[in-house]
């Protein structure tokens, strides 16, 4: 019998894939709150739009983009995808808000060749500022570091910094260079210069005539959505009736598969015996043979923290940060212009991450959906004396009214403080990543690790974990 840890989207994937897999026997999933999908919840406002109080969009390429696409087509959920091309507004308009005004990011390659603000430059000048900069010692650094050093702190400022409170709410300055740019960072040292690298890589390419392509990127092995996808050149997609949709045909699929679901039922510490694990399940103590863990490393330490101290040390070191999640829907189009949304760079010292126009990618009918982000790595700077509602709803909206122009009032709102909710790849996390599977390997632990806390932040990469992770006990 196998224990499965969690029911967010990583734990009831890994019990997907697990189904297949008769070495695992009966499956067993624990989950401690009353429903399935952890961070994936989609409610709807009285007018019946969709607010996401976690993620959204996915993005459909790569070998992981295409994975989560051939799941969404065994789980008949084809029909149900919103595809956005790259062509569509929301995917070309992104959007950044510094020194009292929203900049649109360059999106073509014409672009590159003004100045666009708030860079007082074409960006196509990163070129010989790459150039000029030397190479940089070896070992990890900062996002922040790596790309001031090699590209300027403008870019570092106004591009980098913003799109980390996009992707993890997290501060470039501690996030390590390899969470986005491990291959510039390998480039930089192998090359001394990423141009140099590109052009050495572009180089390479040509002369073996055609470019070497990994299997999931060639459109020929490519079927259903993911063909689909790449046929009509998606930037993203979403769900009609919301991103929830898919734990919810996840939950369906386990049940039909006889995996055993647990609501409401803690996990409170993990033993490991010579022969089996032992499992403290809300109080009974239970034996099963195997356990996967999706828990956000931080909760997994607590478990071990009895038996395996120094692993647990290693996994409560990695971090995470809480994210404000409020949605608000006003009566008519009433945005200044149609884009994915806009990022704040945290040098703006302004308490809002960013905020999402839904309803530019998911047009409600006449209405306007909005999502504002708030705290992350500064939640505590912000809102440690008042994380209250009605506080931080006030400045959300504020700040609406401030940037865009918005005088009308809300017709609905949603507000969660979501804890802990997304684990920050600080600088030296891969090692420590390496440390913690090597400690499991070396003690022969019947343990298997997925989740964000590892190998990816988005959806596409914790469901190729839960993949990577069956796949790894077979
Ligand atoms: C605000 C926000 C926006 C995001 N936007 C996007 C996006 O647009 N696109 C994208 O690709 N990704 C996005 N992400 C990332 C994505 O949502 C996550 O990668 C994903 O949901 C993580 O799923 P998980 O199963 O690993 O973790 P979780 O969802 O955290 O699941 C873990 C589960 O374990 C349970 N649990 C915890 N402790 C115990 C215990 N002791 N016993 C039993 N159960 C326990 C929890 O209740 C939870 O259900 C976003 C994340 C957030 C927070």
């Amino acid at each position: 019998m196998t224990a499965i840890l969690g029911g967010g989207i990583s734990g009831l994937s890994a019990a997907f894939y697990a189904l297949e897999n008769r070495k695992l026997g009966p499956l067993v999933l624990l989950e401690i709150s009353d429903r399935l999908g952890g961070w994936m919840r989609s409610v709807k406002s009285k007018s019946n739009a969709i607010f996401e109080k976690g993620p959204r969009t996915v993005r459909p390429l790569g070998l992981a983009g295409a994975n989560t696409l051939a799941m969404i087509d065994e789980l008949n959920l084809a029909d149900k995808i919103i595809p956005i091309s790259s062509a569509h507004s929301a995917s070309k308009n992104r959007l950044i808000y510094a020194d009292n005004k929203l900049h649109t990011l360059p999106n073509s390659l014409m672009s590159l060749f003004r100045v666009n603000s708030p860079f007082n430059r074409p960006l196509f000048t990163v070129i010989f500022d790459d150039l000029a900069a030397g190479k940089g010692a070896a070992g990890d650094e900062s996002l922040y570091s790596f790309t001031e050093r090699r590209f300027g702190k403008d870019i570092a400022d106004y591009l980098i910094s913003p799109m980390m409170c996009g992707i993890c709410a997290g501060d470039a300055k501690k996030i390590s260079v390899n969470f986005l740019f491990k291959s510039l960072a390998e480039m930089e040292q192998k090359y001394g210069s990423i141009v140099k690298g590109l052009w050495k890589k572009r180089w390479q390419e040509i002369l073996n005539s055609k470019r070497k392509k990994a299997p999931e990127e060639k459109a020929e092995m490519l079927v259903g959505s993911a063909a689909q996808a790449r046929r009509e050149r998606w930037a993203i997609w979403g769900l009609q009736g919301g991103i929830q949709q898919l734990p919810e045909a996840l939950e369906k699929k386990l049940a039909e598969g006889d995996v055993q679901i647990r609501l409401k039922t803690q996990v409170r510490s993990i033993t490991f015996k010579p022969d089996f694990v032992e499992v403290d399940v809300s109080g009974e103590i239970q034996r099963f043979e195997r356990v996967i863990s999706s828990l956000a490393a931080g909760e997994l330490g607590k478990l071990l923290q009895e038996q395996h101290p120094q692993l647990a040390r290693e996994l409560e070191a990695i971090p995470t940060v809480t994210v404000a999640v409020i949605n608000f829907e006003f009566p008519g189009k009433i945005l200044p212009m149609e884009a994915f949304g806009f990022l704040v760079p945290p040098k703006e010292k302004i308490p809002i991450l960013g905020v999402i126009f839904d309803s530019c990618t998911f047009p409600h009918r006449s209405s306007t959906v909005l999502t504002v982000m708030m705290g992350g790595a500064w939640f505590d700077e912000y809102f440690g004396v008042n994380s209250s509602r009605e506080h931080m709803e006030s400045l959300a909206l504020e700040q609406l009214r401030k940037i865009l122009g918005i005088r009308v009032d809300p017709s609905d709102t949603h507000f969660q403080i979501l804890k802990n909710c997304i684990p920050q790849y600080i600088v030296g996390h891969e090692e420590r990543v390496k440390r913690i599977r090597n400690y499991i390997s070396a003690h022969k632990m019947p343990l298997t690790l997925c989740g964000s806390s590892y190998q990816g932040v988005g959806l596409n990469d914790v469901i190729l974990s839960a993949k990577q992770a069956v796949h790894d006990i077979s």
